[in-house]
């Protein structure tokens, strides 16, 4: 997708801080960050939300799920972390992009807001 800002950081178009990629997925910081780490997993693919992951994505999602414990041993994350994905609306989802927040290096709480 032209418009979508996530596809022109995956392939490159618009620059990002990359702290993981393969031919499959991205990982890179949040330009906002809400705690001390804060990154963003992607897969290449436009999906636009958890919404529309379909069969064919199983494996794709599967990656993504495999690869976060060896992305949160990169930026130091031994304590612990938490993965967020925001889909639509009411979760908040900003960018229709399908995309996972890996926050760390501080305490989280609950409920999240
Ligand atoms: O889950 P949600 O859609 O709200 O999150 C989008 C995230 O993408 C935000 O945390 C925002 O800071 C981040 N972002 C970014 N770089 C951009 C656009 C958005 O890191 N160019």
């Amino acid at each position: 997708m032209n418009d979508c800002i996530f596809c022109r950081i995956s392939k490159g178009e618009i620059p990002s801080n990359k702290v993981y990629e393969d031919d499959k997925i991205l990982c890179f910081h949040d330009l906002d960050p809400q705690a001390p780490v804060h990154v963003l997993i992607i897969p290449k693919k436009h999906i636009a939300s958890l919404d529309d992951v379909g069969e064919e994505d199983k494996e794709l999602l599967g990656h993504i799920m495999t690869k976060v414990k060896d992305i949160a041993k990169t930026l130091g994350l031994e304590n612990g972390y938490r993965l967020v994905n925001n889909c639509g609306e009411d979760g908040f989802q900003t960018v229709k992009h399908i995309h996972f927040h890996l926050l760390g290096k501080r305490k989280m709480t609950w409920p999240p807001g």
